[in-house]
Order: C-alpha cells, then sequence, then structure tokens
C-alpha cells in the first residue's frame, strides 16, 4: 500500500469511502500519512499535535512499539480463532482486565467496540432482571447502532429515533447548565437524584431493567459528576433491582486518572462497559466486565448473543500490550499528574485570560473549555448540535500552528494520549492560546 500516493489516497477516498455521520458530497478529508507518539503528520508534510487521541482511543500514543510488536507476533503465531476456541491472547486480556475492573466485575464478553458493548450488557441486563425499559441521560453518547444510539442523548439520536427501544431519558447533574436551577454542587447532586427518583416512579421502578451511564460523560462535555451522585444513583438501582451499566468507552483506562472513572466516586457497577483505551484503539476491541450475580444467570442457561470476532486475538494481544505497558509505565499515575499539575492549572489560567471561556473542567488528561459569548447569560459560543464561526476560527488557527483540536458544538476537549509529556501538553496549551487570542481579536475587529 506505500505506493499508494497521499493524493491518490485523497482522490480514491473521495470517489470511494463513505463516511460516518456527514454529508458526503462535501467532505475534505485529512490524509494522515504518518503518526508517532503524540503528533501525525498531513499530506503536506505538516505535523500535527494530537489532542484528540483520534477519537479518544490512541491512550498510548501513536505506534507505540510495545502493541505494535505484539500484534505483529500474534499475527505471525495464531491471526485468529472463532469465539468458541480458548486461546492465550483472549485469556490473558480478560485476566488483565478483570484484575482492574472494580468489585466482583470479573467475567469479561468481548466485542467489537463500544456501541456493542452496551446493547450486549442491556441485553444481559433485560435477561437478568426480565424487565424491558432503560433509563440513560440526554447529554450522552453510547454508539451508532440501533440501540445504543437510542441510549445516547446528544442529537445523533434524533434522526435514529424510532420509539421502539425501551428507552427513556433523564438529566444528570451538570451544574454550569443545571436543569434544575442549582448553584452548588451539594443542590445540584440532590436535585439531579430528586428527578432520577421521580423518573424512575413514574416509568414503573418495576419496568426498568438498567440505568446506563457514562461515569464521566464524555463527549457531551466532560462533567464530572458532582460527589455523591453515583452514589445516589446506586443506592436508587439497589432500591428497585435495577442494573447499574457504567459505560467507561471512553472514560476507562487510565483517561481520568484511574483505570476506570468510576473509581472515583467507588461505586462498583453491576455491568461495565470498555472499548478505545483497551487496546489504544490498534485493533477494534470492546467489551463488558460482568458481576458474578449476572453472571450467575447465565450459568446453566445460554446466553443468547455473540460475534464472529468476539476476543479476536490481534486486538487482545493489543490489550495485553496496553494493559502490561500502562502498568509497568505507571501510566494511570502520570494521567493524574498530567491533570493536577498541567492541564488543570495552565487551563484555568487561560480562562483568566480569555473573555470566550465560561469553564473549565475535567481530571487527568479528560478536559474541555465551555466557550460562551457572553460568561453572565452563559450564551453557547456556538449552538447546541451545531458550529458557529467563531469556533471554525478558533479550530482553523489551532491546525494552522501545529496542533489537532476535538471540538463539539461550543467546546473544545483536550484529550491527548496519557503518554503525552508535560513539555508536549504545554506545547499545545501555549497553541491553543494563541489561536483563542487570533479568533477572539479577528471577531471583534
Ligand atoms: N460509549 C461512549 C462513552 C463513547 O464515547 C463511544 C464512542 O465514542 C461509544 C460508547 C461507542 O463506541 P464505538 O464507536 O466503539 O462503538
Amino acid at each position: 500500500m506505500s505506493d499508494l500516493t497521499a493524493d491518490r489516497a485523497y482522490e480514491l477516498d473521495r470517489k470511494h469511502v463513505f463516511h460516518s455521520w456527514s454529508a458526503q458530497a462535501s467532505l475534505d478529508p485529512m490524509v494522515i500519512t504518518k503518526a508517532e507518539g503524540s503528533y501525525i503528520w498531513d499530506r503536506y508534510g505538516n505535523r500535527l499535535l494530537d489532542f484528540t487521541s483520534q477519537l479518544v482511543f490512541t491512550n498510548l500514543g501513536h505506534q507505540h512499539p510495545r502493541i505494535v510488536k505484539a500484534i505483529q507476533e500474534q499475527a505471525a503465531t495464531l491471526c485468529t480463532v472463532a469465539p468458541a476456541y480458548a486461546n492465550s491472547a483472549r485469556s490473558e486480556a480478560a485476566r488483565l482486565i478483570a484484575s482492574h475492573t472494580p468489585g466482583d466485575l470479573n467475567r469479561i464478553f468481548f466485542t467489537n467496540g463500544g456501541a456493542d458493548a452496551n446493547e450486549h450488557a442491556v441485553r444481559m441486563a433485560r435477561l437478568h432482571t426480565g424487565r424491558h425499559k432503560v433509563l440513560s441521560t440526554y447529554r450522552s453518547y453510547h454508539g451508532g447502532t440501533q440501540l445504543a444510539v437510542n441510549l445516547t442523548g446528544d442529537p445523533r439520536r434524533w434522526a435514529n429515533d424510532t420509539g421502539s427501544t425501551g428507552t427513556v431519558h433523564f438529566f444528570g447533574p451538570f451544574l454550569y447548565r443545571s436543569a434544575f436551577s442549582a448553584t452548588t454542587d451539594e443542590e445540584e447532586r440532590e436535585r439531579a437524584l430528586a428527578h432520577l427518583e421521580q423518573v424512575i416512579a413514574l416509568e414503573g421502578p418495576g419496568t426498568i431493567a438498567a440505568i446506563v451511564l457514562e461515569s464521566i460523560p464524555g463527549t457531551a462535555g466532560i462533567m464530572i459528576p458532582p460527589p455523591g451522585y453515583l452514589q445516589g444513583v446506586r443506592e436508587l438501582c439497589d432500591r428497585h433491582g435495577i442494573m447499574l451499566i457504567a459505560d467507561e468507552v471512553m472514560a476507562g483506562f487510565g483517561r481520568a486518572g484511574k483505570w476506570f472513572a468510576i473509581e472515583h466516586a467507588e461505586v462498583v457497577p453491576d455491568l461495565l462497559t470498555f472499548a478505545k483505551g483497551v487496546n489504544s484503539g490498534y485493533v477494534p476491541l470492546g467489551g463488558v466486565a460482568i458481576s458474578e450475580a449476572i453472571y450467575q444467570t447465565f450459568a446453566d442457561r445460554p446466553y443468547p448473543g455473540g460475534l464472529t470476532y468476539s476476543g479476536h486475538p490481534l486486538a487482545c494481544a493489543a490489550a495485553v500490550a496496553t494493559i502490561e505497558t500502562m502498568q509497568d509505565d505507571r501510566i494511570v499515575e502520570h494521567a493524574a499528574a498530567l491533570g493536577t499539575d498541567v492541564f488543570g492549572p495552565a487551563l484555568r489560567e487561560l480562562a483568566a485570560k480569555h473573555e470566550w471561556i465560561g469553564e473549565v473542567r475535567g481530571t487527568g488528561v479528560f478536559w474541555a473549555i465551555e466557550l460562551v459569548s457572553n460568561r453572565e447569560t452563559r450564551e453557547p459560543l456556538a449552538p447546541y448540535g451545531g458550529t458557529s464561526p467563531q469556533l471554525a476560527a478558533i479550530l482553523a488557527a489551532s491546525s494552522r500552528r501545529g496542533l489537532l483540536p476535538f471540538a463539539n458544538f461550543n467546546r473544545i476537549h483536550l484529550v491527548p494520549p496519557l503518554t503525552i509529556t508535560a513539555a508536549e501538553a504545554h506545547e499545545g496549551l501555549d497553541i491553543l492560546d494563541q489561536a483563542l487570542t487570533e479568533a477572539a481579536s479577528a471577531s471583534h475587529r
């Protein structure tokens, strides 16, 4: 494939590749020709610092030699086997994952990614409880398959909402844009829990199989739940026999400065879904970690679900190398320190300098800045579900200066690889600083 020029790759892409979530005709995808560590290169030879980890999955950066070697060695030994057989890559990946998941989540069902992990977690919860309905928050993303996109709260659900999936949405806590007119974390927590309690009562507790929550909502805005909220949800679930499904697809595997973000709340869910960071996305892999009680439901009764590539050896070998590297190189500790020592202080400094920054929030290597046109009214700098000339100007100025930023509506997310050095992180934050200055002065002209 190396003899295909980047220009030819672009031409063939525009002719034959149908892209996700997009109107096709106007697309202009960047051709990535090379990637290493925290950087990527485009077809014009420009080097960009990857503050996106692509779709927040290259947690150990690009072309990590240990993961590349593990995939090569697995490919040379045993490329693939069907799910019914056992093999060393899959067994060891499951053991390593279970060694880090909280509580008794010790059985691992492998999928190809995050959406199907959520689909299977819900199926398990429904069969375990004998109930159908599933609750999730408006500000969430759970995947692109039919049930997962209906669990999703963000606008990607709208065109897919057939009303037949048994999903019900509620408001999660988000103090900056409180749905409950709260002004403190405590108020937000109490009111959000009271609201959820009412939704459960009015939907009928005996009809609800599961509540699905991102432990820290990611694409929806990196909103850290107020202390005590997730414990409160756990308590409501216990009271009504509802399964708690923690979606850790984006927040898990070190991104939030813990192996799993739910550890911040010291809560053990009944099911935990993962993907992305489990193997840095080098080969598609996701899965569900299952509690002992739910496992017992399927001890003597067949689980009615499966995938051709469940626990694919190449993907699992990449997971083993990823998790071993994270352990050996103390990546989770590094991610936590980057949050407290670099991203937190530097972003708060940026907020003091730029009027457009309404709020900075995050932990570990999982940060968002919320951009507003007016700090008093908190008017978003781009509408919900859309973009604006100001956002486009910030993004363009960033990439011109060598930073690949992640944007969602009126927010910019700072989500580079967890392996990023403090110096590289500062390099990216400096570029963002300059891009904000440039875009703001252009808009005032
Ligand atoms: N859940 C969360 C929290 C996600 O962020 C994503 C993807 O961004 C998904 C689920 C879906 O994962 P996938 O795209 O691998 O199906």
